[in-house]
């Protein structure tokens, strides 16, 4: 008999009539997410997902490592399966709870049945386990209204469980459910991390890098496909596109301002991430800016380079502390690749004296010496696909 993981759906118990799309949404998550640790059913009942592995080895630590990072689930947590027996239930949760049962100083029995054929009410049950339980750890006492653990027992149709003490889990929305965005993805601390937050409230990311070669090395490049792979982790599988951006910036540094040599080369980013995002149905631009962040991070330069993009920008670290970024970058584990001395296309002919306050009128000028049309065409027309699966690592 097999142990199985749960996992307690979040915000999309609230969806009401969208309800059926986010839970079908998050369990096609999972099963994806769960391929490389064996063969598991997968499917939701309430609000609860049930993950049951079919098969002999499966990869139980594997898989519930890997459901930590499925967006749309709340918390996690391992059931220990038995036999439909209330003395088999008692044992196994004497046996599966004791570290949990001997540190808490209370807890209480909660049960459900869902094979109403089993002989005892939820009530008498949850009496039963619990005297057992108290009977095994007489210094952990019951306490109904205030327990410190709960022990959960679910009398299901070919077993029962018993679990206790979930573990969050992600949080957020299913991805896919709230629409496509392309992330202006650099090989910086920053846009992983806003990639990730937008992933997180259910959007499905198409990552864009542009490259510079051979301003930048053949390396940083690797390096971005190396923390897009790290994203899969979280954003699900996705095709990252990588935009050949070196005739663009020559172009600009032969026939434009110095000063504002910057804004004009974001300009050129949003004008074809938003063409790419038309390409493959996207609803907005996500980038890593920050308020107050270098000389590009302006309010001003936030308009100036915006006014070209037909979609919203979507900034979700705006208001961050480099401080907070940095934690987050940890905990979803781009921080290290982020930190490789690999030089990002921003560093290739930085003006200077960026302009501080730049207008749309000046950038407009400014851009009449280029062939704006023609050069988005272009690199539109150099884009490398790389197809990035959730890795095992
Ligand atoms: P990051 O840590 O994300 O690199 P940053 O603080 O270094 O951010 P900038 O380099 O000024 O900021 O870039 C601001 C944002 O512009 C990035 O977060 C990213 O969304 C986008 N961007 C910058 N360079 C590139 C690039 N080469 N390819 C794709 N997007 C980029
Ligand atoms: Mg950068």
């Amino acid at each position: 008999m097999n142990d199985i993981i749960l996992l307690k759906q979040g915000e999309i118990v609230l969806k009401g009539l969208n309800r059926k799309n986010f839970e079908q949404r998050l369990v096609s998550n999972a099963v994806r997410r769960l391929r490389p640790f064996g063969k598991f059913r997968v499917y939701a009942v309430q609000s609860t997902v049930y993950v049951e592995p079919q098969e002999d080895g499966c990869d139980m630590d594997g898989a519930f490592d890997a459901l930590k990072t499925v967006f749309g689930v709340i918390s996690l947590t391992r059931a220990a399966a038995c036999e439909k027996d209330r003395d088999a239930i008692a044992k196994k949760a004497v046996e599966y709870l004791a570290e949990d049962m001997r540190a808490a100083k209370s807890f209480k029995v909660e049960s459900k049945r869902s094979d109403k054929s089993f002989p005892m009410t939820s009530i008498q049950l949850s009496q039963y386990v619990g005297g057992e339980l108290a009977e095994a750890f007489p210094d952990t006492r019951v306490d109904v209204h205030e327990p410190e653990l709960i022990v959960n027992v679910e009398v299901r149709d070919y077993a029962a469980y018993v679990h206790a003490r979930p573990v969050p889990g992600a949080g957020g929305m299913p991805v896919g459910c709230n629409g496509r965005a392309v992330t202006l993805l650099s090989g910086g601390i920053d846009s992983p991390v806003s990639s990730y937050m937008i992933a997180k409230r259910g959007v499905h990311m198409i990552p864009v890098h542009f490259f510079s070669f051979p301003y930048t090395s053949e390396a940083a490049k690797e390096k971005v496909i190396e923390l897009a792979q790290k994203l899969t982790a979280w954003c699900g599988r996705q095709t990252l596109e990588i935009v050949p951006f070196t005739h663009i910036q020559e172009e600009i540094r032969d026939r434009c301002p110095e000063e504002y040599f910057t804004i004009i080369m974001r300009r050129f980013m949003m004008r074809i991430a938003a063409r790419i995002a038309e390409y493959n149905g996207c609803g907005a631009l996500v980038t890593g800016e920050n308020l107050g962040q270098g000389a590009s991070q302006t309010m001003s330069a936030m308009a100036v380079t915006e006014a070209v993009s037909p979609l919203p920008v979507l900034r979700p670290l705006v208001g961050f502390d480099k401080e907070e970024i940095v934690r987050l970058a940890r905990k979803i584990g781009t921080f290290e690749t982020s930190i490789l001395p690999y030089e990002d296309c921003c560093t290739v002919f930085t003006p200077r004296h960026p302009k501080l306050r730049p207008t749309a009128a000046e950038a407009e000028e400014c851009e009449k010496a280029l062939d704006v049309e023609g050069l988005v065409e272009e690199a539109f027309n150099g884009i490398e696909r790389i197809r990035l699966e959730v890795g095992t690592d």
